[in-house]
C-alpha cells in the first residue's frame, strides 16, 4: 500500500494556500477578483447528472465493458468557436467511435478536448524574441497570442469570454445531438464535405453501410428502434489548469453532499502541475468528477501511489483516469512499473494512451511534429504491455482535428516534413487530420492494417 497522506480542510478556494504552477500574474487584481465574482454568479455549463452519467461509463470502461476516445485540439481558440469547426470536430469524433464500436465490439463513450481547452502550461513565463521579452502566450482563456507587449499582458475578462465559449460550444453539441445528429440511422450526417475520395473515406463507408445492414436486419426481426439518441452523448474535457477558472464554476449539491467542478464533466491534471504539495492536486482532491491524470517519463511509482491515495482514497470505480504518455521509446521500460504500483493501490483506474505528447519533435526548420508510425507505434506497444500484464487499455487520448490539416507526417498519404507547411494551423501541437485520425481509428479497432496504403495523392 502507498503511504498514507492525511489532508483535511478542502473547500473551492483550499488550493491558493499551495504553490501553484502554471498560473499568470495579473496586474490588475481588482479587476480579476471581479471577473472571478462575475464567474461564481454564472449558472453552470455542465450538470452533475452528466458528470455522474460519465463516471459510471468510466467505471465500466475500467472493468473492460467500454473503450474510451478522448480527442480535439491541443488548445481550442476564441477565433475558431464556429458552426464549421464545431461541426467537423463532431463529427470525425462520431466517425471514428462507429469504427472502433464496429471493430472492438463495445460501447465507445466519446470526450471532446473541447469547450473549455483554452489554458495551456508553458515552458518559460517569458518568450523572447529579437531581445525583447514578454509574458508567454498562456492560451486564449490569459492573454492573446501575437507578439505586443498590450497582447500578452494576462486579461481577466478573457476569463468570462473563455466561460461563455464553451457555454456556446457545448451548447450547439447538444442541440446537435438532441436533433439527431448523433443517430446511427443518419451516419451520412457525419461526413465531411471537403473530404471527396479518400480510401480511408471508403473503407469507411463501407462499415458504415454493413452496420446500417445490421440495424435494419435487428430492428425487422425486434420491430423496436435499436438505438436511441442520448443526451450528452459527447462529453467535454479539458486541462484543469487555471485555478481560479475551475473554481469559480465549483458547486456543492446538497442532493449530492458533494463539491462538481461545472465547467467540464472530465478535467485532467497535466504532467506539469501533478506535484503531491501543489495546488492543482490540492484541488482536484476536493471535486467530485471523474478526472484524468497525465503520466510521463517523470512519474514514480511511488508519487502515483501517493496521487491514487489523496485523489480516490475510497477506490471509488470511475474517478480515476491515467493517461499515459511516454513516447514509443520509453513505454515499454515505464508503463510495466506504473501498472505494477497502481495494482498495489487497490484503486481502480482507466488507462487510456496519449501517443501524441510523448513523440514531439521538431523538423530541420523548427517545425513542431509528430511522426504518425510513432504514434501507432506507442499505441500498439500499449495494447500488448497491458495485455501482457493482464491489464486493459480502455482508451485513447489523441490531438485531433476535422479539418484538412498538414501537420503531423506520415499516415497513409506520406506526409513529409515538405508537406507540412502546406496546411499549419495549429499554434501549439500539431493534430492528426481526418485520414490520419481515421487510420488511427481503423487500426485500434483491428481493421487496417500498416501495409494497406493508400496511393500517394496530395490534397
Ligand atoms: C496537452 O494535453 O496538451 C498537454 C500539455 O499534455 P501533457 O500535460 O501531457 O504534456
Ligand atoms: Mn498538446
Amino acid at each position: 500500500m502507498s503511504r498514507t497522506i492525511t489532508k483535511t480542510d478542502w473547500h473551492p478556494a483550499s488550493w491558493q494556500r499551495m504553490p501553484a504552477a502554471q498560473q499568470a500574474s495579473y496586474p490588475d487584481q481588482p479587476a480579476l477578483d471581479r471577473a472571478v465574482a462575475d464567474l461564481s454568479r454564472l449558472p453552470p455549463i455542465v450538470t452533475s447528472w452528466e458528470v455522474d452519467a460519465l463516471k459510471d461509463h468510466i467505471s465500466k470502461a475500467q472493468r473492460g465493458e467500454a473503450f474510451v476516445l478522448q480527442g480535439g485540439d491541443c488548445a481550442e481558440t476564441f477565433d475558431e468557436c464556429t458552426s464549421e469547426n464545431i461541426v467537423a470536430k463532431l463529427k470525425i469524433l462520431l466517425q471514428m467511435s462507429l469504427v472502433m464500436l464496429y471493430g472492438l465490439k463495445k460501447p465507445v463513450v466519446r470526450v471532446g478536448r473541447m469547450a473549455g481547452q483554452y489554458a495551456k502550461p508553458r515552458s518559460a513565463d517569458t518568450e523572447t524574441r529579437a531581445g525583447n521579452s514578454l509574458p508567454s502566450f498562456r492560451g486564449d482563456l490569459v492573454n492573446r497570442s501575437s507578439f505586443t507587449a498590450a497582447d500578452r499582458i494576462p486579461d481577466p475578462q478573457m476569463i468570462l469570454r473563455g466561460y461563455e465559449r464553451a457555454a456556446l460550444t457545448l451548447n450547439f453539441v447538444r442541440s446537435l445531438i438532441d436533433g439527431g445528429f448523433a443517430d446511427l440511422h443518419h451516419p451520412e450526417y457525419w461526413d465531411l464535405g471537403w473530404v471527396g475520395h479518400s480510401a480511408m473515406a471508403d473503407e469507411y463507408h463501407e462499415i458504415v453501410k454493413s452496420i446500417s445492414n445490421s440495424l435494419d436486419f435487428l430492428e425487422t426481426i425486434s420491430g423496436e428502434a435499436v438505438h436511441k439518441t442520448q443526451r450528452a452523448d459527447i462529453y467535454a474535457a479539458h486541462e484543469g489548469l487555471h485555478l481560479l477558472y475551475e473554481q469559480s464554476q465549483t458547486r456543492y449539491l446538497d442532493r449530492r453532499e458533494r463539491w462538481y467542478n461545472l465547467t467540464t464533466h472530465f478535467p485532467w491534471i497535466g504532467m506539469r502541475t501533478a506535484a503531491m504539495d501543489g495546488a492543482h492536486v490540492e484541488y482536484f482532491r476536493g471535486i467530485a468528477n471523474p478526472m484524468g491524470i497525465k503520466i510521463g517519463p517523470g512519474m514514480t511509482g511511488e508519487w502515483l501511489q501517493d496521487l491514487i491515495s489523496v485523489l480516490n482514497p475510497n477506490n471509488e470505480p470511475g474517478r480515476l483516469t491515467l493517461i499515459h504518455r511516454f513516447g514509443s521509446k520509453a513505454i515499454e521500460e515505464c508503463l510495466p512499473d506504473m501498472i505494477t504500483a497502481v495494482r498495489e493501490t487497490g484503486s481502480p483506474v482507466l488507462w487510456v494512451c496519449d501517443p501524441m505528447h510523448g513523440n514531439t519533435e521538431s523538423t530541420a526548420d523548427g517545425t513542431k511534429t509528430r511522426r504518425f508510425d510513432n504514434i501507432v507505434s506507442e499505441l500498439e506497444l500499449a495494447f500488448r504491455v497491458h495485455e501482457s500484464m493482464g491489464s486493459y487499455l480502455g482508451g485513447v487520448h489523441l490531438e485531433l482535428t476535422g479539418e484538412n490539416v498538414t501537420e503531423c507526417t506520415g499516415g497513409a498519404r506520406g506526409l513529409t516534413d515538405g508537406d507540412l507547411a502546406r496546411a499549419y494551423k495549429s499554434t501549439v501541437d500539431p493534430r492528426l487530420n481526418y485520414e490520419q485520425a481515421m487510420e488511427v481509428a481503423m487500426r485500434i479497432a483491428g481493421l487496417h492494417h500498416a501495409n494497406a496504403k493508400i496511393s500517394r495523392k496530395k490534397t
